[in-house]
């Protein structure tokens, strides 16, 4: 039996890839970047070739040391929704791969709306309609690439999300976890197939379709030949899962109440609700999480535009801080932020308000406002949006969350974790090993393989490094949440429309 776990960790800038021992540590890594294409304002693309390679390239890194039989699975995870369509016997992609943040489908999307489709894709898929999931990418293509339709319906194309591309490179199989599936948008999360009379809605032909597995099994064996991985030939690539999905597992999130939430340039929390999913009244998707051992576990998903990214906006427009992990001393110079409120709707404000015509706003500035007060601000109205949306999955889910687990770039700030334990008034848990999305996709293949004998077992892997208590009191933190929701209202509706 190997010694090691390899995760594949595919992102949206970069490609890593991960060996992780039997005590879930991490023995070495790779990674690499791949090139961003932007054809026109809006439209993101990838080169699928380019994933791959950089994949690859990664992979060999990461293995450089160790010998044939020293792994004993794969798992991949990955950026979700980004769209691939292939020639099933020449390897070739159609096109580009679309990638989630592309809005080239948002026309569509609102002709969806106006036909009345939300209802019918809500209660199936657990989505909102929207540009981000596959489906509108998916028709894109068949649209708008010559020849493309027609390759389609004589049955010579595949479609996959990037796990799926992946793993058919890897193995030949042509397969999707639940979790993936989940977000192209035509997955019945219920009945765990694919919903047909909603491709025939769509103008999808399902031959496209990988076959939906679940998120730890065997999904086939690494074929030998591929250059740089000869090493692996044989290996089973046995657990997959989207990237957020694959934190939540990684962050060992197994029972109903227990959330993640990822701190990155945007933040996204998700909540196990149990064996089944939850309908949010309150703008959060439903997916299903994983299915391990035949038993499906669903999430309440919530994500906020812009988290980190408003530290960047701080660093780079306001030229207020140097770099980004500077903005923790500023911010301590203060006691509190002197009554300042910033709404950072750069881009408008996404769950629970989905109003694209906001405008980011600083509220509350006096002549002593100053730049810590400001760098305040900035950390305060992460932790605000993130306590919006685990309000909204307290109310949807209609249960408790006794703590949040923390990770992504600005979980390293203690300010921020404070103030989210604070206006949570739950411990903030932040993991000794941050990389939980990939150790997530590591766990899954681990268990499918006997690295790992059961959710116990992982459990007892994850070691806090930090946990935050509350430590204000909570009128005064109900204070602070109200002013954010007053300055929420004057940042609503802002831009002409
Ligand atoms: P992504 O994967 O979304 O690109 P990361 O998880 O790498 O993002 O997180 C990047 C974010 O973390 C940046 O927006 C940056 O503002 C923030 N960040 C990095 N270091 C710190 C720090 N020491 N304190 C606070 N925020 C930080």
């Amino acid at each position: 039996m190997g010694r090691y776990i390899l995760a594949l960790d595919q992102g949206t800038t970069s490609s890593r890839a991960i060996l992780f021992d039997h005590t879930g540590s991490i023995h070495s890594m790779g990674q690499h970047d791949f090139p961003q294409y932007y054809p026109q304002a809006g439209w993101v693309e990838h080169d699928p070739m380019e994933i791959w390679d950089s994949q690859r390239r990664a992979v060999m890194d990461a293995i450089a040391n160790a010998m044939p039989g020293d792994i004993a699975g794969i798992g991949v995870t990955n950026q979700r929704e980004t769209t691939i369509l292939w020639n099933r016997h020449t390897g070739q992609p159609v096109y580009r791969a679309i990638v989630w943040q592309c809005r080239r489908t948002a026309e569509l999307c609102e002709e969806l709306k106006r036909k009345g489709l939300s209802e019918r894709i809500q209660s199936t898929t657990g989505l909102l309609i929207d540009a981000y999931f596959s489906a509108t990418k998916i028709r894109w293509i068949l649209d708008h690439v010559p020849g493309v339709r027609q390759q389609a319906e004589e049955g010579n194309l595949l479609f996959g999300t990037v796990e799926t591309w992946l793993i058919w490179l890897l193995t030949g199989r042509h397969v999707t976890d639940y979790s993936n599936a989940s977000r192209t948008m035509l997955f019945d999360i219920h009945k765990l197939c694919w919903d047909e009379e909603l491709c025939a809605l769509l103008n999808i032909p399902v031959s496209l379709l990988p076959q939906p597995v679940g998120n730890s099994q065997v999904y086939g064996y690494v074929q030998s030949g591929i250059p740089g991985l000869e090493k692996l030939a044989g290996v089973p690539v046995c657990g997959a899962a989207g990237d957020q999905q694959a934190a939540l597992f990684g962050q060992t999130c197994f029972t109903p109440g227990e959330a993640k939430n990822t701190y990155g340039t945007g933040c996204f929390t998700l909540m196990n609700v149990g064996a089944r999913p939850v309908r949010s009244r309150a703008g959060l998707v439903s997916s299903v999480a994983w299915q391990v051992n035949g038993e499906t576990t669903y999430a309440l998903e919530g994500s906020v535009f812009n988290g980190g990214s408003t530290i960047q906006w701080l660093r780079d427009e306001l030229q207020i801080i140097d770099s980004a992990p500077a903005i923790n001393d500023l911010a301590a110079t203060v006691p509190d932020t002197g009554g300042v409120v910033i709404v950072p709707a750069f881009t408008g404000l996404g769950a629970p308000y989905w109003d694209m015509y906001a405008r980011g706003a600083i509220l509350g500035i006096t002549r002593g406002t100053n730049r810590g007060h400001l760098a305040r601000a900035v950390l305060e109205c992460i932790a605000f949006q993130v306590t919006d949306l685990m309000l909204a999955m307290r109310q949807d889910a209609g249960c408790d969350i006794t703590t949040l687990r923390a990770d992504g770039g600005a979980s390293v700030s203690d300010l921020l974790m404070q103030m989210q334990a604070d206006l949570l008034q739950i411990p903030v848990d932040r993991p000794v090993m941050v990389e939980t999305t990939a150790f997530g996709a590591a766990a899954l293949a681990g268990l499918a393989c006997g690295m790992w004998q059961d959710l116990e077992q992982l459990r007892s892997l994850r070691r806090s490094q930090c946990a935050f208590l509350p430590q204000r009191v909570q009128a005064d933190c109900d204070r602070d949440y109200r002013l954010w929701k007053r300055a929420v209202g004057r940042a609503a509706d802002w831009i002409e429309h």
